[in-house]
């Protein structure tokens, strides 16, 4: 990382495998990776006012207010863990964040975000879905068809029980589509004169990581700034 700060952000639809791309990027560069919708369902969990105003609108699928996420996000990127960079998965969701995280980048001496956009056409996601697991306790994401943990229904790295998120339910995952078309997909448009590579998704976690990585190498040596 030439001692420099990494901004990394992984776009896509819900269900595209962000998560597990996420995790295998940060054992390998170790930056931390922030996931607002992580850090909303910790609220939830802890029963905070934020958590119980985001709840109803993510149990709809739908998205939380700008001004809630941006304010957590900046937070978050201050914490001593983000020094060398960080990766961001799951925002900005809205061009308003799109454009809040620019200026907070200029105004931190930040680089701008290198952009990795994974996608996955929209049926092999509904189908994903269906059979997606997720570890309560460390947020590991299993899939039941390509990826299921070595003991039937518990997490492989803590052995708590597994559960299927409720927005993971086909109606409230049909609106968390939606949602992404139409305001999500949108945001992509601004990162085209960024950093931005498309990498097909729609192929196995190991296959999705050497595309990865092999675009990261090049970035961090400085060959290539277009995909
Ligand atoms: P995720 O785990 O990234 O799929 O997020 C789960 C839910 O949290 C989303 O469906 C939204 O309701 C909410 N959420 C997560 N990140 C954002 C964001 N950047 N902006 C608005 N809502 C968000």
């Amino acid at each position: 990382m030439n001692g420099g700060s990494l901004v990394l952000l992984l776009f896509g639809p819900p269900g595209c495998g962000k998560g597990t791309q996420a995790r295998l990027i940060t054992s390998w560069l170790k930056v931390p990776s922030i996931s607002t919708g992580e850090m909303l369902r910790a609220e939830l969990r802890a029963g905070t006012e934020l958590g119980l105003r985001a709840q109803a609108i993510m149990a709809a699928g739908g998205l939380v207010g700008d001004d809630i996420v941006n304010a957590m996000l900046a937070a978050r990127i201050q914490c001593p863990d983000c020094a060398n960079g960080f990766l961001l998965d799951g925002y900005p969701r809205t061009v308003e964040q799109a454009e809040f995280l620019d200026a907070l980048l200029l105004r931190r001496g930040l680089p701008p975000a290198i952009v990795l956009h994974l996608d996955v056409p929209e049926d092999a996601l509904v189908g994903r879905m269906t059979s997606r697991r997720q570890c309560p306790a460390c947020s590991r994401i299993y899939n039941l068809l390509h990826q299921p943990p070595k003991t039937s229904g518990i997490c492989d790295d803590d052995g708590t029980e597994l559960i299927t998120r409720k927005d993971d339910r086909e109606d409230v995952f049909r609106e968390r589509l939606r949602t992404y078309d139409e305001i999500t997909r949108p945001v992509l448009a601004h990162y085209y004169d960024h950093t931005y590579h498309q990498i097909r998704g729609d192929r196995s976690p190991t296959y999705i990581f050497e595309a990865i990585t092999s675009v990261l190498e090049k970035e961090l040596n400085g060959e290539s700034l277009v995909n």
